[in-house]
């Protein structure tokens, strides 16, 4: 591995071409060595690797292994963080990649080898122009993305505290877009993503006797339907919102009526507003519909992570710094906010700027019908990781010298 490359003035797209073998063999490295959560020590050690000797200071998590890269540049300025997410899923791999999971039941299914890899690459592309920057580049290579609030955890503890961030950008792949097409909009990018769990109860008995008893089972059928019908006559079409009954539990054999069911699902929204009218919605129509059968239901809404909002000015940054690379036609400005959730939004609590998704559909694949993200079957055009890292690296150093100049 080359450590010290030498780059020409802004020409991110050659100097990421040139380090696309040492991005790709990053990238399998981590994907075969899986990690899950919070804690991705083999990960991070593999960071550190990349980056040894280079001119970073690191912060480094207390209850995650979330790892902060700090490059001060020449010249003082503002600071602007580059995001890439470490763990992976618990799920088994049915590709086959020479590279493929070496460990069981976890797979980087949701790309982030891919996104540690380009935010690697990005900042020793980055290291090696120090002497042009103005400012501070804050590389956060965090766990617990999927689930496990690992962005939250590393602002709680502080690590994007002095200095904070001005601005924060994250790549996130896509294999069921177009290869090398980037993709954002301004306003509600992502959803915020609840968790949900009802627990009715009525009384246990006979299953041939149901007078007796005072049957779960049809009342929990009935929330499911009408909770559907809650999100379509009360909810406006224009602002979305999604809820998913995933997992219904009850009863233990044919002739027995059990004494509770118990629902499990995902709650969706794309605006604060919308968020809190269903959270209100699913506890009126659970309690009311039990208490109409002569069962109680207790609604416990856990929240997630909260809806991504994309920064007009950062999203415009994004797009200027994309066409500046690959031309107008690699950017492409979505009409609609998709209904995954990303715990990026944290980061945009404390910084304007923006998610951006890059389309990485494997050569030769038709993107509507590539593997999406989270499948058992994603694989996706490595190449592509190469204009992930030129755009991290023009992100970055346009933000260092215009701020959020509009093109
Ligand atoms: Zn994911
Ligand atoms: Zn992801």
């Amino acid at each position: 591995m080359n450590k010290h490359v030498t780059i020409g003035a802004g020409d991110w797209t050659a100097a990421a071409e040139a380090l696309l073998e040492d991005t790709i063999a990053l990238r399998r490295a981590i994907h075969r060595e899986p990690e899950l959560g919070l804690h991705t020590p083999k990960t991070v050690a593999k960071v550190e690797a990349a980056l040894a000797g280079l001119p970073f200071a690191f912060k480094r998590g207390r209850s995650t292994t979330g790892l902060v890269a700090i490059l001060r540049g020449a010249k003082p300025g503002p600071t602007v963080l580059l995001r890439g997410d470490m763990d992976a899923l618990p799920m088994p791999e049915d590709t086959d990649l020479p590279f493929k999971s070496t460990i069981p039941n976890t797979m980087h299914a949701c790309g982030h080898d891919t996104h540690t890899a380009m935010l690697a690459s990005a900042a020793r592309l980055l290291a090696a122009k120090r002497d042009d920057l103005a400012g501070t580049v804050l590389f956060m290579f965090q766990p617990g993305e999927e689930g496990h609030f690992g962005a939250r955890y590393m602002i709680e503890e502080g690590m994007l505290d002095d200095p904070a961030p001005d601005a924060a950008f994250a790549l996130h792949i896509m294999p069921n877009a177009p290869a090398g097409m980037f993709s954002a909009k301004a306003g509600p990018m992502m959803a915020s993503a609840d968790h949900l769990h009802i627990a009715v109860r009525g009384r246990g008995g006979h299953a041939s006797m149901p007078h007796d008893t005072i049957d779960p089972i049809p009342i929990a059928a009935e929330i499911v339907i009408a909770l559907q019908t809650f999100v379509t006559r009360q909810i406006n079409a224009h602002d979305p919102v999604v809820v998913t009954i995933a997992r219904i539990d009850a009863g233990t054999t044919h002739n027995v009526v059990p004494e509770a069911a118990y629902m499990l699902g995902t709650v969706r929204a794309v605006s604060e507003s919308a968020r809190s009218k269903i959270h209100r919605g699913i506890r009126q129509v659970a309690e009311n519909i039990a208490r109409a059968h002569g069962a109680t239901a207790d609604v416990e809404i856990e929240p997630g992570f909260p809806v991504t909002v994309n920064d007009a000015d950062a999203v415009a940054h994004a797009e200027a710094a994309v066409a500046g690379l690959f031309g107008a036609d690699a950017w492409h400005r979505m009409a609609a906010p998709i209904m995954g959730a990303e715990d990026f939004s944290y980061v945009l609590h404390r910084a304007k700027g923006a998610m951006i998704f890059l389309g990485v559909c494997p050569e030769g694949e038709d993107f509507r019908a590539a593997c999406p993200c989270h499948s058992n079957k994603m694989v996706l055009n490595e190449a592509m990781m190469a204009r992930g890292v030129a755009v991290h690296c023009a992100l970055a150093e346009r933000f260092l010298r215009e701020g959020f100049a509009r093109p």
